[in-house]
């Protein structure tokens, strides 16, 4: 009886000690500001991808930090975009520093997760159509 309530202070104290290390670590995050046209939070920016490997990997990689972007050859004067009305605009991208509640916020706002199982079901229907199309050249 006594070990159990050690380990539920240990684990309490583990929680607290997470909990303030969120708080206090700050990440770099590219504030895009809301969409002129509609008003929507849903906005990304435009950034320079070399290739299409570039590409993808900036996209995934913005995403899990919350951030959406479309890679684009060269960026112009109209750098951002929104998702809900399709307009692009330009937009002052500020640098913030977010805890990682504060990023978290971000991600509910701009409805990061929904846009990532999108990317991850088209993903998989482009695997599926491929290998459909091996399967195909195969017989
Ligand atoms: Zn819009």
């Amino acid at each position: 009886m006594q070990k159990d309530n050690g380990k539920v202070d240990v684990f309490v104290l583990m929680q607290k000690i997470k909990d303030l290390y969120r708080n206090k670590l700050k990440k770099p995050y590219y504030y895009v500001p809301p969409c002129p046209n509609c008003g929507s939070l849903i906005t990304g920016r435009f950034v320079k991808a070399r290739n299409d490997y570039d590409a993808d990997w900036l996209i995934d990689e913005s995403l899990r930090h919350g951030e959406i972007v479309s890679p684009v050859p060269d960026v112009l004067s109209e750098n951002c975009f929104c998702c809900d009305c399709n307009q692009t605009f330009t937009g002052i991208v500020k640098m913030q520093w977010m805890s990682l509640d504060e990023l978290d916020e971000q991600k509910l706002k701009r409805d990061i997760y929904e846009i990532w199982q999108e990317r991850i079901s088209s993903q998989e229907q482009e695997k599926s159509r491929d290998s459909a199309f091996k399967k195909i050249v195969k017989q």
